[in-house]
């Protein structure tokens, strides 16, 4: 049982299973003792909530980073597209209003701090230390390429990579973010933590 966990959390958009978002809440409250917790891909608030409700109790800070565009299957006519998210008068979808309402009603203005940037502009001139990274970004393989090299860097010893929608098996789901998993892996950098249904864990040696 998560305190403080709006009773209405299932109904705001997102991919999230339940064991998921739970197993993200435990690393981010063990994690932020040490230091901020930066998403990449917030959408419209979903996981930030669970990482954000873990940050308040350590004084902690969630970074949300999100362009607030939407990936590739999120663009009108693709399969997860949501009308509900489309901007029709700038032609554009835009995540961030719903984000931003959902953060607030969850009360937790103070502890998520909303980056809308994309990747590699956010992270030119990142300085600080994170004491967990979750890359929850786009699918596509030079998108989660992208992450993974921007921000790893910046994870300190100790600290937790989670790597949301690992499918080994390529008709369940995209490939990209299992490609950048096991890349992880294979660095010889992470201590592997296992796997919560299509969430994967990785302690930074
Ligand atoms: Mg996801």
């Amino acid at each position: 049982m998560i305190p403080d966990l709006p009773t209405d959390i299932d109904q705001i958009k997102g991919f999230l299973a339940e064991d998921e978002a739970q197993a993200l809440y435990q690393q981010a409250l063990q994690t932020s003792i040490a230091g901020p917790v930066l998403e990449i891909g917030s959408y419209c608030g979903k996981s930030t909530i669970y990482l954000g409700l873990a940050c308040r109790i350590n004084n902690s800070t969630v970074f949300a980073l999100d362009h607030h565009r939407g990936s590739e299957e999120h663009q009108l006519g693709e399969f997860f597209h949501d009308p509900d998210l489309y901007d029709a008068g700038e032609d554009i979808m835009d995540s961030f209003k719903e984000f931003r309402r959902n953060i607030r009603r969850a009360g937790l203005d103070e502890v998520v701090v909303p980056v809308v940037a994309g990747s590699k502009s956010a992270a030119r001139h990142w300085q600080t230390p994170l004491a967990m990274v979750f890359i929850d970004g786009g699918h596509s393989l030079e998108a989660a390429l992208t992450d993974y090299r921007c921000w790893m860097p910046h994870l300190q010893r100790g600290g937790v990579l989670a790597i949301h929608d690992l499918f080994a098996d390529a008709y369940e789901g995209g490939q990209a973010p299992y490609a950048v998993y096991r890349m992880a892996l294979a660095s010889g950098l992470f201590e592997n933590l296992g796997q919560v249904n299509s969430l994967g864990l990785l302690r930074r040696l």
